[in-house]
């Protein structure tokens, strides 16, 4: 064993010591970060007794601020989604608007009307303006927010439902991303399952017939993720809401992704609509404020006053409430609705009307700024996805800026992330795919930048 390498191996209190090693510790967790630099030094000592040399000292503190740099990316942050799915679960859904973040910066920075009525003087209710919008939007007669859709159903349920039946198709036990199952949450609140029908086709005599003193509602969850077709069939909303008020029972709607305007509209499929829902009679319906609405992640509950208003007197009512900046972002999320300009300023919108046309000319743009790179770059035609368990296999034409890899395109995808922002890519046939539908136009020039250095380096 060689001991004067070994004897060159730096301790972790010198390094620590080092200015430029001393500030990035303050921007982390500190122990995790001498931990990091610990174990970078475990793995310089373990190659010095396999015979190796001990590097430079300047190399090793190199490493030390690689190895934090990697930590520190584990910061919510933002990154560069070019990957051309719009709610993307995993990038934090859909992206809110500017005036939804002004409102967001506003009131996260100081105090606010939260709770607290300005005109009166004296204690307000919380999210009250944002219910008025919402019953407007969507012709309810009353509302409220809890934290997201897994929460106001969990709510509805547990209000409504507590040691009750719960009457739900055989084809609607479903699965919704990761760990949001409908069996699971009834169960979780108490409900018990009571299923009709079969997978592919329940009737409404089937509901009907499980009714019984015990039945506290029929709970209808739309598909989101899949769709059924062939020899499928099930009733409709206004067949399961007249089902239930003949026998003073519930109707309740999770309809998932909470479109407020029609999807068709952009060449996708429909999604059911907030407004029709509602008409239809379901005396609670409950959506996502991140899916098609473009707004903040929310679990937003309008219908009936007599079904919706107990559920805001319910103690867990105040365990699931959504504080300030989701209310700032959603109020004018809403209001953008409300004055017909969502599709100017609710980007999710903006970027389902984009044209495939316009997405080419910007991508021909952005190859041009980030050079030739030696013909490694090409545009491709393809498809954007809505994603977030919306609108399954429904798609829009798109064109792709597709990046030949020298090596593998794994490594070459990994490339982007590394970059500030990461940029996340699809791989398709072997090419790192960049579709700039979900990039915004403000991000052009900085991820041509990016294409032309990274596309340089990894030669
Ligand atoms: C997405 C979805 C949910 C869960 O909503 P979150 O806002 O993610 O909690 C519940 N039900 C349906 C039908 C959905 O599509």
């Amino acid at each position: 064993m060689n001991s004067d390498e070994f004897r060159k191996i730096p301790g972790v209190d010198r390094l620590i010591e080092e200015p430029e090693i001393k500030r990035r510790l303050k921007e982390t967790s500190h122990a995790a970060a001498v931990e990091t630099i610990r174990s970078m030094l475990t793995e310089v000592r373990v190659s010095v007794s396999e015979g190796g040399t001990c590097p430079e000292y300047e190399e090793i503190k190199a490493r030390a601020i690689a190895g934090l740099e990697e930590k520190m990316r584990g910061f919510t942050t933002s990154v560069i989604n070019a990957t051309g799915v719009m709610i993307h679960t995993n990038l934090g859904r859909a992206p809110l608007g500017g005036e939804a973040v002004e409102a967001v910066v506003k009131v996260a920075s100081g105090y606010s009307n939260l709770e607290y009525d300005v005109d009166a003087g004296a204690r307000g209710g919380r999210g009250a303006l944002c219910g008025e919008l919402l019953c407007e939007l969507s012709g309810a007669e009353d509302a409220a927010v809890v934290n997201n859709n897994a929460a106001a159903l969990f709510l509805a349920l547990s209000h409504h439902a507590k040691e009750r039946e719960v009457v739900i198709s055989r084809g609607e036990l479903i699965q919704i991303g990761g760990g949001f199952r409908i069996p699971d949450i009834l169960e979780s609140s108490g409900a018990r399952l009571r299923e009709v029908g079969t997978t592919n086709r329940t009737a409404i005599e089937d509901y009907v017939k499980a009714v019984n003193e015990n039945t506290a509602l029929i709970l209808r969850a739309h598909l989101s993720n899949f769709t059924m077709e062939g020899f499928v069939s099930s009733p409709s909303d206004a067949e399961l809401a007249a089902a239930a008020h003949d026998r003073g029972i519930l109707f309740v709607n999770d309809i998932g992704s909470g479109a407020v305007v029609d999807t068709a509209k952009f060449g996708l499929r429909s999604e059911p609509m907030v407004g029709r829902v509602v008409a239809d009679g379901a005396d609670i319906v409950c959506f996502s404020g991140d899916k098609l609405l473009g707004g903040p992640q929310a679990g937003i509950i309008v219908g009936k006053r007599s079904a919706v208003s107990p559920l805001k007197k319910n103690p867990v009512f105040r365990a699931l409430r959504p504080d300030r900046m989701t209310f700032a972002a959603l109020e004018r999320t809403l209001v953008h609705y409300l004055s017909n300009e969502a599709e100017e300023n609710v980007p999710l919108l903006k970027m389902m009307a984009m044209p495939a046309e316009s997405i080419k000319q910007r991508a021909e743009a952005v190859m041009q700024r980030a050079g030739t790179a030696e013909g490694r770059m090409r545009i491709v035609e393809a498809k954007s996805t809505v994603g977030g368990g919306s609108l399954p296999g429904s798609v829009l034409p798109t064109f792709l800026i597709a990046v030949r890899p020298a090596g593998s395109a794994d490594e070459l995808a990994a490339n982007f992330r590394k970059c500030d922002p990461p940029v996340i890519a699809r791989i398709i046939n072997d090419e790192v795919c960049f579709d700039l539908r979900t990039v915004p136009e403000e991000f052009d020039g900085k991820l041509a930048a990016l294409l032309g250095t990274v596309i340089q380096q990894s030669k």
